[in-house]
């Protein structure tokens, strides 16, 4: 089956989009003052109307890493986010300065990594997740997509964990990995989201299960002003992509209700530029956005290449094929 790189440009792009829009209205917002005060356009709050925050910046470094290894490279990718977290590289500002935007267990795993950058079985695996594994995705899907959907969700589990260690942050990556795959290849939205047919196990399947629950929800009464726990931003972005009949649409409603608005939107986005497309993105967000003919390069050469190799982990329990115990590099 033809993916189209139409479809496949929607995917990196509208995560970028998502993030811009929403970050100017993440913190100090609520719901209520969203609805009150937003006007659906990028803005100069916090940041430029336009700037991106470490979900683009992020995303960007793993497209990068892929590009410049042929492949997953472990140590790579995680020196390139230790680059944006140090020195900027790849954040919207451009300006060398460490980034600014960096969430508490990204912080934390980036620490990690410089003093002891391979993973030994015998670490314990964190509880719960936040949503950072997934609001950088799209690069890891764009370079599967002509692969089957076990491969898809295979690089996704493993780019989620360099960062989030956690069985409930594998499942999730696992869940939006095959939403994101479907999303490239058929046109019925339910059909999409209803992945449980690739179940991995009983928390692929209660997370699922939770997700689904949300479909015909009371919005207003259970999914407003959510932090950045996974499941609830999935439960977000599937319910702004079912209930809502274009990219725009579905963006607004998802960040009007406030929370962590730019992740939401930027899983949300995701799922609906794969689905609809980087046309149907609203040209004023395109022509808004920082570096938007630079990203649509980026998942052009992604689809191109498709640098879906994995060629070294960090992780013990991958195996002796993949994995290395190296310094950082
Ligand atoms: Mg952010």
């Amino acid at each position: 089956m033809q993916i189209h790189l139409e479809q496949v440009q929607g995917m990196l792009l509208g995560l970028a989009v998502g993030d811009a829009l929403g970050a100017p209205v993440e913190f100090g917002w609520t719901a209520h003052s969203i609805l009150a005060k937003w006007n659906g356009q990028m803005q100069d709050h916090r940041i430029p109307a336009g700037y991106y925050t470490d979900d683009t910046a992020m995303a960007l470094c793993l497209a990068d890493s892929l590009l410049e290894c042929d492949g997953y490279n472990s140590y790579d990718v995680m020196s390139k986010y230790l680059k944006w977290a140090t020195a900027g590289y790849r954040a919207s500002e451009d300006n060398g300065m460490p980034a600014s935007d960096i969430g508490s267990q990204i912080a934390l795993e980036l620490e990690r990594f410089v003093i002891k950058p391979a993973i030994y079985k015998n670490r314990a695996r964190l509880t719960g997740a936040g949503n950072g594994g997934i609001m950088r995705l799209a690069p890891a899907i764009i370079v599967t997509c002509n692969q089957s959907e076990e491969e898809s969700m295979r690089l996704a589990k493993v780019t989620s964990r360099e960062t989030h260690y956690s069985k409930e942050a594998d499942a999730s990556a696992e869940i939006f990995a095959i939403m994101l795959w479907q999303a490239l290849r058929l046109d019925d939205k339910n059909a999409i989201v209803n992945v449980d047919k690739y179940s991995t196990g009983t928390l692929f399947d209660s997370i699922l299960n939770r997700i689904m629950r949300t479909k015909n929800l009371d919005a207003d009464k259970y999914l407003k002003d959510l932090g950045g726990y996974v499941v609830d931003s999935l439960k977000i972005a599937v319910w702004g992509f079912l209930n809502f009949d274009s990219f725009r649409q579905g963006m607004i409603e998802v960040i009007r209700l406030g929370g962590d608005t730019d992740t939401n939107a930027s899983i949300y986005g995701q799922l609906a530029g794969a689905y609809y497309g980087y046309k149907a993105i609203p040209t004023q967000w395109r022509t808004r956005l920082r570096f938007c003919d630079d990203i649509l390069e980026i998942a052009r050469k992604l689809y191109e290449q498709q640098p879906n190799k994995i060629l070294v982990t960090r992780f013990e329990e991958d195996g002796k094929e993949y994995f290395k115990d190296l310094p950082q590099q």
